[in-house]
């Protein structure tokens, strides 16, 4: 669920970034957010994720009340995402109940990710690494994901990247191809693959680094992300669960706000029934042989973790 579009970042390659001034801005309420958590149960999810950009109106506080109202009127596993926070927003959120938090480290290229994601206010430094330990020492699951195909991008790094999902034992891991989007710095950019090693936004390179991912990390929860469904709508989703993913994410912003939350251009239009977007994908996924799981789909990553004293078997 995409609650706010509100963001005070001015990341380069998102359509969210503050410098937008176009957009129109949204912030559901809580009650518009409880009643979508309350259809996801009623559709049979076990978890919910709400995502926004980085709104300074949704506060400790207020994000708080609302993880806290989800967990004593439902059964979902809560997924935040919403940023680089302060460790105490952190503390304070889980301490609500939030279960896991996903902060794409988008790059491990460090000049190429300070090019294209300044920090909020001059002096501060972003650090979503260093946020992906404290949400770990937390005890959140923890997600993490890059872009592929951001214009600078080496296979070189890229592959760095691979390396990190394995280096930080992640719980989850979304990668999708880059997007351009007109409103932004990056807005005219095609990455095309050149002879100096830039990696290409394409649908076969978001396969690729969806299948290398799920070689590397086994036991991590991996989307099939939107941004594949963007670029191949008829069957993005499928070939993603096919070569690597188990995890699919339908939408749950009420269709008012949908065509907002615009990060690219593209993404696949509202189906207003949700009802009817919940059959399509059921049936899509018992198409492919697979069965949708139940319950709140914590991955084997984490249950290993923080099993109880294995018994002689191992269990
Ligand atoms: N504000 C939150 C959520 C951002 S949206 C945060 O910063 O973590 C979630 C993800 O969308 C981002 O992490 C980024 O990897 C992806 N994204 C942003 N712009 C994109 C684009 N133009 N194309 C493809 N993916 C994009």
């Amino acid at each position: 669920m995409e609650f706010s579009n509100r963001c005070s970042r001015r990341c380069a390659y998102c359509g969210l970034n503050a410098h937008r001034k176009d957009l129109r801005r949204y912030r559901m309420t809580h009650e518009e957010i409880l009643a979508a958590t309350r259809l996801a149960v009623r559709l049979g999810y076990g978890t919910v994720v709400l995502q926004s950009g980085e709104d300074e109106g949704a506060t400790r506080d207020g994000l708080g009340e609302l993880v806290r109202s989800i967990k004593a009127e439902t059964p979902l596993a809560v997924t935040l995402s919403v940023g680089e926070c302060s460790e105490a927003d952190l503390a304070a959120w889980k301490q609500a109940g939030a279960d896991r938090y996903l902060l794409r480290f988008e790059t491990s290229d460090r000049n190429l990710y300070d090019r294209l994601h300044p920090p909020r206010r001059p002096g501060e430094r972003s650090d979503r690494l260093g946020l992906l330990g404290t949400l770990r020492k937390l005890g959140y699951e923890t997600g993490s994901g890059v872009l592929v195909g951001l214009p600078g991008q080496t296979f070189e790094s890229l592959a760095e990247d691979l390396q990190r999902f394995a280096e930080l034992d992640l719980d989850m891991i979304g990668c999708g191809p880059f997007i351009p989007h007109p409103g932004t710095a990056l807005g005219g950019e095609q990455t095309t693959p050149t002879p100096d090693g830039q990696v290409p936004a394409t649908e076969l390179m978001g396969y690729k680094v969806i299948a290398l991912a799920r070689l590397l990390c086994p036991d991590a929860n991996i989307p099939s992300t939107t941004a594949l469904s963007t670029l191949n709508r008829t069957a993005g989703r499928e070939r993603g669960l096919a070569r690597g993913a188990n995890v699919v994410m339908p939408n749950l912003t009420p269709a008012r706000y949908r065509n907002l939350y615009e990060i690219y251009p593209g993404k696949p239009t509202a189906d207003v029934d949700l009802h009817d977007q919940d059959a399509r994908l059921r049936a899509q996924i018992a198409a492919l042989g697979r069965s949708v799981g139940t319950g709140p789909g914590a991955s084997p990553a984490y249950r290993q973790r923080t099993a109880a004293v294995p018994t002689a078997q191992g269990a």
